[in-house]
């Protein structure tokens, strides 16, 4: 008997004409994440892409842990495959099914026949198999309305499929379909979890750090490497690019009104995260921003930060709640990195007051007493770029 992965499309399958450009993309991003498993074949037909080992050292578990991290998979379905004749279906499903059902009371039988070829139809093959099971199976019933455990039969261009365990994919859309994006990564809960939105809807990411040496520590740093690392399970490979605010941060200090720091701060970052974006092939910039969550997410402070930059900004937790990002951290597995308690450029000379509710007028004066544009050259020239790459 043999064993395949079959990955069931998301939206893809909406995508009419362009279809193929995204199967494509997810195509070679299997191909990439599967590497060094072992023999197999991977092609995709009928709105599902197939994992066909041809050996039998193939890692198959470790190959179905990878696939449930691929952006476009909405299913990762471990299934057999046989011969599309009913006497090899049934034989296959007494072989197969069996463990799948083990413990159980009631089950039942579903199908589909995506070849219409096949000469009965999928309520008819249903109950064959049913019946089946029935024999091999003595302690178990079909319920046809609260089944406990469902088994699939389907009915494919090449061969027939019996399965009985339907894990979730990531969803999203293929990496790689939406462009490069920069993510402004810090060592917090939200900027992962940005990041990670984004890339599910197909966006290739680069991350930016800014760090503020001495007053932030290298294990802080680590600390975020590790965190782009976390996140590259679900893309693959990452640039990371540091940039040292340490000096900007000090004149700010020094010379402006301290109620304006992080602010002018903040308008600092944008435009060297812009800076970096052009330079890098990046059409956006991702933050993991959410209203009022602190003083320079208010409206009034993120429009006075955004009215330095033209590229779009994508804040894709701004409407979401402290506790719902924390369920996307732990999801993807960021947050007990997230939470290791190091020090954050932004948080090295918060002022007292910030401003929450910030008149551009005044925001402009105080910027004006320094030449940001000398200080963000100099920080710009010293970028540290990183490669992730998750195999
Ligand atoms: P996070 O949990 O992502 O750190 P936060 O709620 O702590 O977010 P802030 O510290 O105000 O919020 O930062 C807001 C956003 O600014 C972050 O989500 C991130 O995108 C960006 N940011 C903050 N600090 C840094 C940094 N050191 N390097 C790069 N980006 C940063
Ligand atoms: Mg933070």
């Amino acid at each position: 008997m043999k064993e395949v992965i079959l990955c069931k499309y998301g939206e893809i399958v909406l995508k009419g004409l362009n279809k193929s450009y995204f199967e494509n993309a997810m195509l070679n991003t299997v191909k990439r994440r599967l590497a060094g498993l072992g023999n197999c074949e991977i092609r995709y037909g009928q709105s599902v892409l197939y994992v066909d080992p041809l050996d039998e050292d193939f890692l198959f578990d470790e190959a179905l842990r990878r696939l449930k991290k691929v952006f476009g998979i909405v299913n990762v379905i471990r299934a057999a495959s046989c011969e599309k004749t009913l006497d090899a279906i049934l034989e296959t499903a007494k072989a197969y099914l069996p463990d799948f059902l083990a413990g159980a009371k009631t089950f039942k039988v579903t199908g589909k026949r995506a070849d219409k070829r096949f000469p009965m139809t999928s309520p008819e093959l249903s109950g064959e198999i049913g019946c089946a099971l029935l024999e091999v199976m003595p302690g178990i019933e079909v319920d046809l309305f609260h089944p406990e455990k469902l088994v699939h039969v389907e009915i494919r261009e090449n061969a027939a499929f019996l399965h009985a365990d339907d894990s979730k994919g990531a969803g999203g859309i293929p990496c790689g379909t939406s462009g490069r994006a920069l993510l402004l990564l810090s060592g917090g809960i939200d900027s992962p979890v940005a990041g990670y939105m984004i890339a599910k809807r197909g966006a290739v990411i680069d991350a930016l750090h800014f760090e503020s040496f001495p007053y932030t520590s290298e294990r802080a740093k680590e600390k975020v490497l590790e965190l782009a690392r976390l996140v590259t399970e679900y893309t693959g490979k990452m640039n990371v690019h540091v940039i040292s605010l340490t000096k900007i941060q000090e004149e700010l200090k020094k010379h402006i009104n301290e109620d304006y720091f992080t602010l002018l701060l903040r308008r600092s970052m944008m435009r060297l995260a812009e800076r970096c974006a052009k330079a890098y092939y990046c059409e956006a910039l991702i933050t993991g921003e959410s209203l009022g969550q602190v003083a320079s997410q208010t409206m009034q402070a993120l429009g006075v930060t955004d009215s330095v930059v033209t590229m779009p900004v994508f804040r894709p937790c701004i409407g979401m709640d402290k506790e719902e990002i924390i369920a996307i951290a732990r999801k993807i597995n960021t947050f007990e990195t997230s939470i290791l308690p190091y020090e954050d450029c932004c948080t090295v000379f918060t002022p007292k007051h910030p401003k929450t509710r910030p008149v551009m007028e005044k925001v402009l004066a105080e910027e004006a007493k320094l030449d940001m544009q000398a200080l963000e050259d100099e920080a710009f020239a010293a970028i540290e770029n990183h490669v992730i790459k998750l195999y």
